[in-house]
C-alpha cells in the first residue's frame, strides 16, 4: 500500500502516539558514569575542556557515587590519577594504588555500585603510553638516543601483558567488580582472565575495549586523566579510524580470550561498528561517548548554536538505537536527571 493509503504522519501527531511507537528508549540502568580520581581530600578539581567533569579525591569520588546511584545510574567506571608515575606503571597495581583505594572506600560507603575498573598503564607511566616502552632494534647500541628524543621506540606487547593481569588482580582484589582492559594489547584479555581465575577471581566478569580506535576524540580525557603520551602516538596499538573488518576481528578476538562483555570507542563516530557487533556478537555490547563527543556539545551548547539537552539525549539515543546496550558517558547524571 502506497500513498495515500499509507500515511506514515499518522503515528506521529502528537506525543501519546510517538511514545506509543517509540522504537528506543532511555534508561539511567543503561549508563556508565566516568570518575577521575586523585590524591588529597576534599579535591574537586574541573577539567578545564569538559565542563561539569572534576578529578576527584576519594571522600568525593565516595560522595560522587551516592549521587550517581541515587539517579538510578548503576555502575561508575574509575580512572586513576597517581601521585607519581614510572616506567613499570607501579600506581596502576600497587594495591595502595589511587583506584584501589578509591574502590575499597566506595564498596564500603556504597555496596551496591558497580564498579568497574579500567585498566590501563598510561595513567601510571612515565611515558604516558599503555603498555612498556623500549627503544626498538635499529637504535639499541651504546650511542642510543632515549625515546623521548626519537620515534624509534616500540610499546612491547607480551611484557605489557603480565603488567595488565598484575594491575587486573589487584583491581578485584579492591572490590572492583568488572575488569575493562583499554590498553589495546595483542591477547590482554587471555592474560587477565589466566590471572583473575588462577587469583580466585573466576567470578569477575571481563568488559574489554575490544575496537578501540586511535582517535582525535579522546583529546579532553587526556586533560581529565593526565595521561597524554610525552613522545609519539598510540597508533601502533589502537585501532585504525578507516577499519571495520579490523574491528569485527577484535572484537571476536576479545571473545574467543574470554571477554564477557566488548566495547565500542568511540561511540558517535563509529555507530556503523556499533550496529555491526550487535549483529554479529550475542554478548553485552558497550559505547563510550568519549570525552571530545561531549566537549564538541557543551562548547556549542555554551555558544548558544545548539540545544544542550536536545543533543545530549540525541545523541545518546542514537548511541543506543545502533545497539549499545551500555553507555558510558559524561552525560549520564544529567541524563538520568531528566529520564526520572
Ligand atoms: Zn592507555
Amino acid at each position: 500500500m502506497a500513498f495515500p493509503v499509507t500515511r506514515l504522519r499518522r503515528l506521529r501527531r502528537n506525543e501519546a502516539l510517538r511514545s506509543l511507537v517509540r522504537e528506543t528508549y532511555l534508561t539511567p540502568e543503561n549508563f556508565v558514569y566516568p570518575i577521575f580520581v586523585c590524591p588529597g581530600k576534599g579535591v574537586r578539581k574541573p577539567v578545564r575542556s569538559m565542563p561539569g567533569v572534576f578529578n576527584l579525591s576519594v571522600d568525593e569520588a565516595v560522595k560522587e557515587v551516592r549521587e550517581v546511584r541515587a539517579l538510578g545510574v548503576p555502575s561508575v567506571i574509575v580512572f586513576g590519577l597517581p601521585e607519581r608515575k614510572d616506567e613499570v606503571a607501579t600506581g596502576a597495581w600497587a594495591d595502595d594504588g589511587i583506584v584501589q583505594q578509591a574502590a575499597r572506600a566506595i564498596k564500603r560507603d556504597v555496596p551496591d555500585a558497580i564498579l568497574i575498573g579500567d585498566v590501563c598503564l598510561c595513567e601510571y607511566m612515565s611515558h604516558g603510553h599503555c603498555g612498556i616502552v623500549k627503544a626498538a632494534a635499529q637504535s639499541l647500541g651504546a650511542a642510543a638516543p632515549p625515546p623521548a628524543a626519537t620515534t624509534e621506540y616500540e610499546i612491547v606487547n607480551d611484557a605489557t601483558l603480565e603488567l595488565l593481569a598484575r594491575t587486573s588482580i589487584s583491581l578485584a582484589r579492591a572490590g572492583i567488580d568488572i575488569i575493562a582492559p583499554s590498553d589495546m594489547m595483542d591477547g590482554r584479555v587471555g592474560a587477565i582472565r589466566k590471572g583473575l581465575d588462577e587469583a580466585g577471581f573466576s567470578n569477575t566478569p571481563i568488559l574489554s575495549y575490544a575496537a578501540k580506535f586511535a582517535s582525535a576524540f579522546y583529546g579532553p580525557f587526556r586533560e581529565a586523566a593526565d595521561s597524554a603520551p610525552q613522545f609519539g602516538d598510540r597508533r601502533s596499538y589502537q585501532m585504525d579510524p578507516a577499519n571495520f573488518r579490523e574491528a569485527m576481528r577484535e572484537m571476536e578476538a576479545d571473545l574467543e580470550e574470554g571477554a564477557d562483555m566488548i566495547m565500542v570507542k568511540p561511540a558517535m563516530p563509529y555507530l556503523d561498528v556499533i550496529a555491526a557487533a550487535r549483529k554479529r556478537f550475542d554478548v553485552p555490547l558497550a559505547a563510550y561517548q568519549v570525552s571530545g563527543e561531549y566537549a564538541m556539545i557543551e562548547a556549542a551548547a555554551q555558544n548558544g548554536w545548539i540545544d544542550r539537552e536536545r543533543v545530549m539525549m540525541e545523541s545518546l539515543t542514537s548511541i543506543r538505537r545502533a545497539g549499545a546496550s551500555m553507555i558510558l558517558t559524561y552525560y549520564a547524571k544529567d541524563a538520568a536527571r531528566l529520564l526520572g
